[in-house]
């Protein structure tokens, strides 16, 4: 029987710690799960391993302590200082287990697919604004596509450090660790494969004091930062702020009180049902859709028809509000609106229908 020797009666073989007598026989204190009973087995260790056995007799403790297929076994006498024996090596797999401890749990491996480290983004802008907070932490995408990085630079990339275990020989007899790694083997080792981005939490001061908060991510393995404009389902890297303190990719100005409003505002800048002008809900003042401008055309009375370049024969309506002018002619059966606004001078042609909106 391959068994490794602690004392004169007692050692450790596959079935647990065996002590011999020869008047009685031997007594066999099995392999247990360990309940608690070993964190000494996981001091020295890093990260923390599992403990998949353990064992007591008298005053003889054994542990099976592992991170994946790195395993050895921790035997300690009187509650002193264990000493170790290698079963299996592998550094890929302490690394592993370092990555699965930093961004999963306790006694997880990971394997990485893509990193974005915290230093190495570009964050999302809001224009005209000043960012006052920032908070950045890692965004686990769980089963990613994709190739796997090597173990120890993914655990670098991470900014982890260095997976550590008790110094342990590889001295045990051959069998032995046999016997002991097949034990391990029944209970699998589980690896995640993960891909780390990042989730940013930020807070901007708009010009008049107003502060924001803005959230955003940044995918695994790139290093721009994004939002997705709900409108366009597009990804948006510049970010305005609205009339009402939402934060959009692109504003519409109203024409008329000339502030923005983005999609999601209730009073979001449409058409001018009449001069199709850039009109914000509020600066729409009639049932029929219409701007403040198109509300108060009236006719322009005969001596000043000249004014508004509508000869003998023609007509003309105009209105205005503080920031747009409209013009309505007619000249015989032809009628034209021209609208003056900020961003310049439009002339359209108007069905003859239009005289429902005119007095
Ligand atoms: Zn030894
Ligand atoms: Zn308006
Ligand atoms: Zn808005
Ligand atoms: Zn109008």
């Amino acid at each position: 029987m391959s068994r490794l020797t602690l004392d004169d009666d007692t050692g450790i073989d596959d079935g647990g710690i065996v002590s011999r007598d020869t008047a009685s026989g031997d007594t066999v204190a099995a392999w247990e799960d360990p309940a608690g009973r070993a964190t000494w087995a996981a001091e020295d260790w890093q990260p923390e391993p599992e403990i998949v056995a353990y064992a007591r007799l008298g005053p003889w403790e054994a542990a099976l302590a592992r991170i994946g297929r790195h395993a050895q076994l921790g035997v300690r006498h009187d509650g002193g200082r264990p000493a170790w024996h290698g079963l299996g090596k592998s550094p890929g797999d302490m690394n592993r287990g370092m990555v699965g401890a930093t961004l999963l749990a306790p006694g997880r491996l990971a394997d990485v697919t893509a990193v974005t480290r915290q230093e190495d983004f570009t964050g999302v802008q809001v224009q005209g604004a000043q960012r006052v907070q920032q908070l950045v932490v890692p965004r686990i995408v769980e089963h990613p596509p994709g190739e796997e990085m090597e173990p120890a630079e993914a655990r670098f990339a991470i900014g982890a450090p260095a997976a550590q275990a008790p110094a342990a020989p590889l001295d045990l007899p051959e069998e032995l660790t046999e016997a002991l790694l097949r034990r391990l083997r029944r209970k699998p080792v589980d690896v995640t494969r993960i891909a780390v981005g990042l989730r940013v939490a930020e807070t901007w001061q708009l010009p008049d004091g107003f502060q924001l908060p803005l959230v955003y991510d940044v995918a695994p393995g790139k290093s721009q930062g994004y939002v997705v404009d709900e409108s366009t389902g597009t990804a948006v890297t510049s970010l305005q702020a609205c009339r009402n303190h939402h934060l959009a990719g692109t504003l519409a100005w109203c024409a008329h009180c000339l502030l923005p409003t983005c999609p999601a505002c209730p009073e979001t800048v449409r058409p001018c049902r009449l001069c199709q002008g850039a009109t914000c809900g509020d600066c729409v003042v009639t049932e029929d859709g219409r701007c403040r401008a198109c509300a108060a055309l009236t006719k322009v009375g005969m001596f000043a028809r000249a004014k508004y370049g509508v000869g003998a024969g023609g007509s003309a309506w105009h209105g205005e509000s503080p920031n747009v002018q409209v013009t309505i002619r007619q000249q015989r059966n032809w009628w034209t609106l021209e609208r003056w606004d900020r961003s310049g001078r439009v002339t359209i042609p108007l069905d003859p229908g239009v005289v429902q909106y005119l007095r």
